[in-house]
């Protein structure tokens, strides 16, 4: 294989989804063709084994695996993420945590680089006050769970956390993973404040930015964030970012199930997040591409 050192690596682009089932492979390969490597998260067991067959069929130093079970995926819900993704909606199906499976597959393959995505969502709780307690207490020992295992096998997490920042913060740093690994993982997608950002940052976790940070304000936290901590990543196919026009043919692929009124976003497109993220710092997008394409390589050990 030729000598390939990406410009950038998209920490969390979902080719394994199903808005990509009929063209992930040209959506990898264009990936490639433009400098960025991409690690795969999944979200439940059949997401997670898809990320691993794209895996092991590249066989590409950049191109790799994450497995894990999404807490949204712990309940029956009709998801709408209209409010920051776009008009995208979906139905999820509920998913047991059962190490076992998960254990074997991690066994199967040396091209998964971490744990996820785990975690938490508070974002659509139950209104019955018992039922809320329940499905929380749920998440909490799910997320707890994947922690042990990726302890166990030495593994970083990618965690997903919305509206539980301080409720992550405690079960993270009384589990054991925060001290066995340097770095122990990054929480991606990082919605939180300022307060919260310097806990995890003293933990020594990273912190992963996307495409969100064009729709909600945070330039404060951004700048809170030193670099040599920070993740890029893209979460495609959600959380498109507002695209230059010549980038936009490409695109407007729409979603195979027709559901999507927006562009799909893919993992090329987290250049896109970068240069904000260099104006925001203001500093250079070479810089940001550099420390940031250094900080995935350490977190997740790839380019062996
Ligand atoms: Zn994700």
């Amino acid at each position: 294989m030729p000598e390939f050192t990406p410009q950038f690596i998209d920490t969390h682009g979902h080719v394994n989804f199903n808005a990509f089932k009929d063209d992930g492979g040209a959506v990898i390969q264009r990936a490639l063709d433009n400098g960025v490597g991409i690690v795969m998260p999944g979200s439940q067991i059949d997401t997670s084994r898809r990320a691993v067959e794209y895996a092991e069929r590249w066989d590409h130093p950049y191109i790799r695996a994450a497995i894990g079970l999404h807490p949204i995926h712990l309940e029956d819900i009709q998801v709408d993420e209209s409010e920051v993704e776009g008009q995208i909606k979906f139905h999820t199906r509920k998913e047991k945590f059962a190490r076992a499976q998960y254990e074997s597959l991690l066994k199967s393959s040396d091209k998964i680089v971490a744990i996820g995505e785990v975690g938490l969502d508070y974002w659509r709780l139950p209104e019955d006050p018992s039922k809320k307690e329940q499905y929380k207490k749920l998440q909490i020992d799910t997320l707890i769970s994947q922690l042990d295992l990726a302890l166990d096998y030495k593994n970083p997490v990618i965690v997903h956390c919305r509206k539980a920042h301080d409720d992550l913060f405690s079960i993270i740093a009384n589990h054991g993973i925060t001290r066995a690994l340097t770095p122990p993982g990054v929480v991606h997608c990082y919605t939180g404040n300022k307060s919260q950002l310097k806990s995890f940052l003293e933990l020594g976790w990273f912190i992963g930015y996307n495409g969100i940070i064009f729709k909600m304000n945070l330039e404060d936290v951004i700048k809170a964030t030193p670099l040599e901590r920070i993740l890029l990543e893209t979460d495609s196919p959600y959380l498109t970012p507002p695209l230059p026009a010549g980038a936009l043919p490409l695109a407007l692929h729409s979603f195979s199930g027709g559901a999507a009124k927006e562009g799909r976003n893919e993992p090329r497109f987290v250049k896109h997040v970068a240069e904000r993220v260099a104006e925001i710092k203001q500093i250079s997008f070479d810089e940001v591409a550099r420390q940031t394409t250094e900080n995935a390589k350490r977190v997740f050990r790839l380019g062996n």
